[in-house]
């Protein structure tokens, strides 16, 4: 192997995350594996839970056949459903279930002539206002999604807009209105995504849906004790490659945009935003050079960034500099970049996948 950026995949941690959520929620957890399991790979993080996760949560049918093509067996959702009614035939045929959000869905399941009648999760709009039924048509749909035996089982579910904010009078009002639609009706229940899950017991029901906490990374803003328990599953890592020594006042990089402030020692990594580095992380971002804490200094380019070396100065050509993981948390990386843990880690890309702890 030879460029040294590398994304280690600790599925061992993976597995951690999964029985903490568990835990936390009492009752059985989706794994939320679309987007490629966040960044992290879906087909190996589906072989590490298969056997412990209850069922696994994927954006389209797609992700859900790419899953079952590995030997996935686990129950698979589609987290958005059909997009044409086309696919309802595979669905059947591979036994995925399948979220229900839309009038024309349900209209379209009514229609459709299927093999077998299939797993049904409906989905109310319960505050959100992205997708899910509106409230006056939810127990309409249920009755006549249960009356046409198109439906061997149905859940009922909603999701939240704002479960990050530990005390949004907006949570508590979706908790209510998704009550009381659902009042009386049959049907399993599920409402907490990861933030839901660790931080709104309320919202624990019989199916939670674990995304972002499962790859060990906290979807809140401040400390919170489940947050602690997290164990990192991605750490993004390459070498320095080069190393400068300038004068005060000298620029770093595309537009010159940052200038030393000091006479300094810069460290050129290979690591750029082509591999999911995000471009607009400010100087300042925190990096670890040999475990030691440094910063990012000058713009990020394609295939490599620099750092500051000035106060190691063990460090140097062959240094081991850590993007994010168990030193640098990928939390502060998406801080500095305006962004979120989500979008940083689904963005990791062409870096060599290594992946670790994975079952015999
Ligand atoms: C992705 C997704 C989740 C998981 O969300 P996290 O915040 O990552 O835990 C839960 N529910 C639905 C419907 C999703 O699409």
């Amino acid at each position: 192997m030879s460029r040294p950026a590398i994304a280690d995949i600790h599925l061992d941690h993976l597995r951690h995350n999964y029985q903490l959520a568990r835990r936390v929620h009492g009752h059985r957890v989706l794994a939320a594996l679309k987007a490629n399991a966040y960044g992290h790979g879906a087909v190996p993080c589906a072989q590490a839970l298969s056997g412990l996760a209850d069922g696994f949560g994927v954006a389209a049918i797609e992700e859900a056949l790419e899953l079952r093509a590995a030997g996935i067996t686990a129950p698979i959702l589609l987290l958005e459903g059909f997009f044409d009614a086309s696919e309802l035939p595979l669905i059947a045929q591979h036994k995925l279930w399948l979220t229900v959000h839309h009038r024309w869905q349900v209209d379209a399941l009514l229609a459709a002539e299927l093999s077998q009648p299939l797993h049904v999760w409906l989905k109310l709009d319960s505050g959100m206002h992205r997708v899910g039924l509106d409230p006056q048509e939810y127990r309409a749909a249920h009755a006549a999604l249960l009356a046409s035996g198109k439906v061997s089982e149905m859940v009922l579910m909603s999701h939240f807009a704002r479960a990050d904010e530990l005390d949004a009078e907006a949570t508590r009002q979706q908790l209510a209105l998704f009550q009381q639609c659902t009042e009386g009706l049959s049907g399993a229940r599920s409402l907490a995504n990861s933030p839901g899950l660790m931080g709104w017991p309320a919202a624990h029901s019989d199916w939670g849906r674990a995304g972002i906490m499962l790859y060990g990374s906290t979807p809140f803003p401040q400390s919170h004790p489940i947050a602690n328990d997290l164990k990192p599953v991605m750490r993004l890592s390459s070498k320095v490659i080069g190393v400068r020594e300038l004068a005060a006042n000298e620029p770093i990089g595309y537009g010159g945009a940052t200038l030393t402030s000091r006479p300094s020692r810069i460290g050129v990594v290979a690591l750029g935003y082509a591999d999911g580095y995000p471009r607009i992380a400010r100087n300042g971002t925190p990096v670890a050079i040999d475990g030691q804490h440094s910063q990012l200094l000058g713009r990020v380019s394609m295939d490599m960034l620099t750092v500051d070396l000035t106060d190691l100065p063990a460090c140097g050509l062959g240094s081991e500099v850590e993007l994010w993981g168990p030193t640098v948390r990928v939390e502060q990386v998406a801080a500095s970049a305006q962004t979120i843990s989500y979008e940083i880690l689904c963005n990791v890309k062409r870096a060599h996948f290594r992946y670790h702890g994975g079952k015999a």
